[in-house]
């Protein structure tokens, strides 16, 4: 169990390494696909199928899709024939490559032959008896491997007590993981009208280790003459493929969208403090001044309501001043004895969280209208 242990505080440091890599996220365009088990290990056997045939299939048709349709992605396979490799070793090479997302392919079985559908699994603590079943069916992989023992010191895949250790792991990629797990089976369900059974969790080995948003998908029963069928057909694995495929190009959108939204945010907020050190500079200047001379500053809020510094309506925006008018306050930001400085001002305030801002004019703390402040420039 200590191997394990500390395999997993291994993997939990990294997930929050990579957390904070994360606050400045990067295109989605690394993707690794694993096809469960291979070579030694058949996985869950059908009728006529072998769940190694199945799942190498289904990831060599999904990684096809991704470089047809998306050829800035790229895509790395932890098997690309029938050879055995080693469940710790195929996160690893996700790793390695620092894949932005990892996907697992698997099949099903049940003991009732009437089991049918479709899940998705992420990495979590393992609840209830089923659960246990399917992370037991997919960890048993692992009693291939030459040295297990060694390898997962002592992890027992079939003892229930060996669960406990997930319990206690939280990933930093959890949302990101049900997110994608979510689209897979909404694909599922929504475009092929499988039998949804949802997003699960359970400590799955081969997952626990993946320093990137990871899901398992357990594409079918082999258990199910019916589902066997349609799961060994051309047709059936091409639907299948394909609904992953538009699960991760959706998730990739939207990761992306959220990227470009924050790049944006921060160029917004950016031009902001450079505009807030402009005009606090030209404070300065003016404050000594004489105030019946004629000085300019941007209006960018209209309200009812007294605002005081550092109020989230400002929006951080510091010298701040205001003047009663019909009513209402009114904001103003900066004193510019310039004009262009006031109008580059209130450009770059227009540009972030003040649409409507404009240059107003004041003589002796009255506002006097721009034509004849402009007037008075001219003089
Ligand atoms: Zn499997």
């Amino acid at each position: 169990m200590r191997h394990i242990i500390v395999f997993l505080i291994l993997a939990l440091s990294l997930h929050i390494n990579f957390d904070l890599a994360a606050q400045t996220y990067k295109k989605i365009d690394r993707v690794v696909i694993d096809a469960g088990h291979g070579g030694k290990d058949p996985g869950t056997v059908g009728k006529k199928s072998s769940e190694k045939d199945v799942a190498l299939k289904l990831a060599l048709k999904l990684g096809n899709y991704i470089k047809q349709n998306l050829p800035d992605v790229e895509v790395i396979y932890t098997r690309k024939t029938d050879v055995f490799v080693e469940l710790y070793k195929r996160a690893k090479i996700a790793n390695k490559e620092k894949a932005d997302v990892f996907i697992s392919i698997h099949c099903n079985a049940a003991s009732s032959t009437s089991a049918v559908g479709t899940e998705t699994w992420i990495i979590g603590a393992t609840k209830g008896e089923r659960n246990l079943a399917i992370a037991q069916k997919e960890n048993s992989a692992i009693l291939y491997e030459a040295d297990y023992e060694k390898q997962y010191d002592n992890f027992d895949p079939n003892s229930p007590e060996s669960y406990i250790i997930f319990e206690l792991f939280q990933s930093a990629f959890r949302a990101q993981s049900e997110s994608l797990a979510a689209k897979v089976q909404n694909q599922f369900s929504n475009r092929l009208h499988r039998v949804d059974r949802g997003v699960k969790e359970a400590g799955f080995l081969v997952l626990v280790a993946a320093t990137m948003p990871s899901i398992l998908v357990e594409a079918g029963f082999l258990s199910n003459l019916e589902e066997e069928k349609y799961l060994m057909s051309e047709q059936g694995q091409n639907e299948i493929a394909s609904a992953i495929y538009r699960a991760f190009k959706e998730y990739k959108f939207q990761m992306e969208k959220i990227d470009e939204q924050a790049k944006q945010e921060n160029t917004k907020h950016d031009s902001l403090l450079a505009a807030q050190k402009l005009a606090e500079a030209n404070v300065e200047t003016v404050g000594a001044e004489n105030n019946a001379e004629l000085i300019f500053g941007v209006q960018f809020l209209t309200s009812k309501n007294v605002f005081k510094n550092g109020s989230t309506e400002l929006k951080g925006l510091k010298n701040v001043w205001r003047y009663k008018d019909n009513g209402y306050y009114k904001y103003v930001s900066g004193k510019f004895k310039n004009i262009d400085e006031a109008n580059a001002y209130a450009k770059k305030l227009r540009g972030s969280d003040f649409k409507d801002a404009f240059v107003v004019a004041f003589v002796d703390g009255k506002r006097i209208p721009k034509r004849k402040a402009l007037k008075m420039l001219r003089k």
